[in-house]
């Protein structure tokens, strides 16, 4: 079949990818003037390598994945580790562990470390967030210094990831138009179409709008070989940013010892960055993703929508990864 694909990023290259495989013929169009969506990184001019939308760790226990991984890149070996600042200064581990309970009451631990974080995370009480966001770090005094636990697989890949989704794109069935934005109906050249463009608006927002916390990205550049002990330092107190990231404190980074680059996430609403979309806001009583399966219900016959804005859920990459190559069997099989 010939097949569009709107969207260059992870979702997007893996599924062309496990299509053009299957013989498929994939076009691919892309908004941005890069590949590889929000997991986008470069080398900054003090040779730094900075992710442009923000720190992306992968990880995973999925073997398939895994796999799937290794076979277009080679990954630097990794166990992520979070700090967490308190008031005066001390920095203790997150998750929160029986060393950061030597600091902090246990009756004191949900309003010191997610309740400031989560309001300014999510413009909204933790109360009314779904409960799966903050239980993706948990509470446990027996927990590891680990942020990723129960994954084995934690990396980041040797020359990043922009290199890595252009490895997955490097097939003679794909070919990529960026800065080409989706127009209304191109899609009827083709035999069916993947699209990972927001699915409210593909629909023009006629239904209103699905709502995402975006952020504003702050990144500064200093003379001195390192600052921070840890990548990522989370911050406790009420406002305006969440962390920061030590870029060169991930593997593979960067080696220059006369300059470090740092970036602090301020969150923000999507119409206050341009609507650049970052996080579906997933609320407690799912009106949502009521909203979300009322446009869904609507999707033309011979068009799927994919991807983080697409099913408007909160994805890590291996979830994307796993969920495309998911996808193109059931498509190919069907
Ligand atoms: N969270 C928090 N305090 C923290 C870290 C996380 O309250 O120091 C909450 C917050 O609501 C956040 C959620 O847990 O949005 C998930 O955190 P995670 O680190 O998984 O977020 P991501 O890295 O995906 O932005």
């Amino acid at each position: 079949m010939n097949i569009l694909i709107v969207g260059a990023g992870l979702y997007g290259a893996v599924l062309a990818r496990a299509l053009a495989e299957k013989g498929h013929h994939i076009h691919i169009i892309e908004q941005r003037d890069h590949i590889a969506g929000n997991c986008f990184d470069e080398i900054n001019k003090y040779g730094i390598r900075v992710h442009r939308y923000g720190p992306h760790i992968f990880h995973t226990a999925n073997e398939f994945v895994i796999d799937y991984v290794k076979r277009f890149a080679d990954w630097h070996a990794y166990r992520h580790q979070v700090r967490a600042i308190l008031a005066d200064g001390t920095l203790v581990p997150l998750p929160v562990n029986r060393e950061t309970l030597r600091h902090v009451p246990k009756e004191r631990v949900i309003d010191i470390f997610f309740r400031p974080y989560t309001l300014k995370m999510w413009g909204v009480p933790l109360e009314e967030l779904d409960p799966s966001i903050l239980a993706r770090v948990p509470i446990d005094p027996d927990a590891p210094d680990d942020y990723f636990p129960k994954d084995p697989f934690v990396g980041f890949p040797i020359g990043g990831y922009t290199a890595f989704v252009e490895e997955i794109l490097r097939h003679p069935n794909i070919t990529i138009a960026l800065q080409t934005l989706y127009r209304r109906g191109v899609e009827e050249a083709f035999d069916y179409c993947f699209n990972a463009m927001p699915i409210d608006a593909f629909f023009e927002f006629d239904l209103g709008r699905l709502p995402y916390r975006s952020i504003k990205f702050h990144t500064i550049d200093v003379p001195v070989a390192r600052l921070l002990t840890h990548p990522v330092v989370n911050f406790t107190d009420d406002g305006p940013m969440t962390r920061v990231t030590e870029w060169k404190n991930f593997p593979g980074h960067g080696a220059v010892t006369a300059w470090t680059s740092l970036t602090f996430e301020e969150p923000c609403a999507d119409h206050e960055n341009a609507f650049e979309r970052y996080y579906p806001v997933k609320d407690r009583d799912g009106e949502n993703r009521a909203l979300y399966k009322r446009y869904h219900a609507r999707v033309p016959a011979r068009m799927r929508f994919i991807g983080r804005t697409g099913l408007y859920a909160y994805l890590d990459m291996h979830q994307a990864i796993s969920s495309a190559l998911a996808l193109a069997d059931e498509f190919h099989h069907k």
